[in-house]
């Protein structure tokens, strides 16, 4: 189910004879539900997308447009059967398969949000998140005494898929709660040094999973203790990277706390002591998100599609996958290059300038 407790829905009739949208207000901010157009309209713009990918999914001639919109995926558990919150195996790794294809390569959440994708010139910045740290997503298996990751897990399809795909990057953020993530309580620290030194990311899932919408949590000493308290315990973990600071939080069911000035504390607390600081905050649902440097983007609330098949409402990650088919301007393509922001004239306007992390902005006259 997608949590959305604003939705507002709009939608535009089609005797306009022209692309319709239906959009909707869901978590503080808007998201493309659908849109129409003429059954000729969708198979030009299909067409035109496919005819310029190469097999790598790089298009140097899709023009860049670095006001595009980026998936950020979210992932909960890996394994044997297709359910709500589960994705099998197989269907992970066409994900990744269909990802590379698309042209879509990886990036940290930080580098994205702090603006400094790094990606090839006509590939598209895509965002991998899990959520609960269950032991499918990293289990370790002894061999002769020796820890190996267990190939069926999701670090291990990762690892495999990075290793036969290197410009795939290995990028993923692993969203944990509690005191034993991902249920191997031996490994616990091994794991997540291993993580990190493959260059993978520790988020903050709070200590108990919990609800922030509940009155319990209306108290501002409560809510930071519940994220200070994780991100403090996941660090002192990290032995082997004693400078790693977790610096981004998932928020669990999706829920912040019901009075919105206590929603700063989800981006910067203090508890016992110990100051954190999220430089991200992640919702559930449901659609792309803004680019790090259009007046659209929030760190604070960004919006993450579904990995799943199940329960998605036709808002999943294969959905918007052929939504961008459909409508690859709307997409964020990279000109190869973090020195320059490239954004077509016709979007000047939604360039944030206070957004540009040093960037010179080039336009470009390609058609909308
Ligand atoms: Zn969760």
């Amino acid at each position: 189910m997608v949590f959305c407790p604003e939705v507002v829905i709009l939608s535009f009739s089609r005797v306009l004879k022209m692309p319709v949208l239906i959009i909707l207000w869901c978590a503080g901010a808007w998201v493309v539900l659908a849109e129409t157009g003429t059954d000729h309209q969708r198979h030009q713009a299909r067409t035109a997308a496919k005819a310029v990918l190469s097999a790598e999914g790089i298009s140097p001639t899709l023009p860049p447009n670095e006001v595009g919109q980026i998936l950020v995926a979210m992932y909960h558990r890996i394994g044997k059967k297709e359910r709500t919150w589960t994705r099998t195996q197989e269907n992970f790794k066409s994900d990744l398969v269909e990802l590379y294809k698309e042209g879509y390569r990886p990036v940290s959440l930080l580098d994205y949000v702090e603006n400094r994708v790094s990606i090839p010139a006509g590939t598209t910045p895509v965002v991998l998140t899990f959520d609960d740290g269950r032991i499918d997503n990293f289990r370790i298996i002894e061999e002769n005494g020796a820890p190996t990751v267990d190939p069926t897990s999701a670090v291990g399809i990762l690892e495999q898929f990075h290793a036969e795909h290197p410009d795939f990057p290995l990028e993923a953020t692993f969203f944990l709660h509690g005191k034993v993530p991902f249920g191997q309580s031996k490994w616990i620290s091994y794991k997540l040094n291993y993580l990190v030194a493959k260059g993978m990311d520790v988020g903050n899932h709070t200590t108990g999973h919990d609800n922030l919408s509940l009155s319990q949590y209306s108290r501002p000493e409560r809510i930071q203790r519940v994220i200070g308290e994780q991100a403090q315990y996941l660090e002192k973990m990290l032995t082997e990277h004693p400078t790693y600071r977790v610096a981004a939080l998932a928020l669990c069911h999706g829920q912040r706390p019901r009075h919105r000035a206590l929603w700063r504390f989800l981006s910067a607390g203090l508890t016992n002591g110990y100051a954190y600081a999220n430089a991200a905050v992640l919702n559930v649902g449901s659609g792309p998100a803004p680019a790090p440097a259009s007046t659209a983007f929030n760190p604070h609330s960004v919006p993450r599609v579904r990995a799943s098949e199940i329960g998605t409402g036709r808002l999943g990650l294969r959905a918007w996958l052929r939504y961008f088919d459909r409508y690859p301007n709307r997409r964020y393509i990279s000109d190869g290059d973090v020195k320059t922001l490239t954004v077509p004239l016709h979007l000047k306007e939604m360039i944030d300038k206070t957004k540009l992390n040093k960037a010179q902005v080039v336009y470009s006259n390609s058609e909308p």
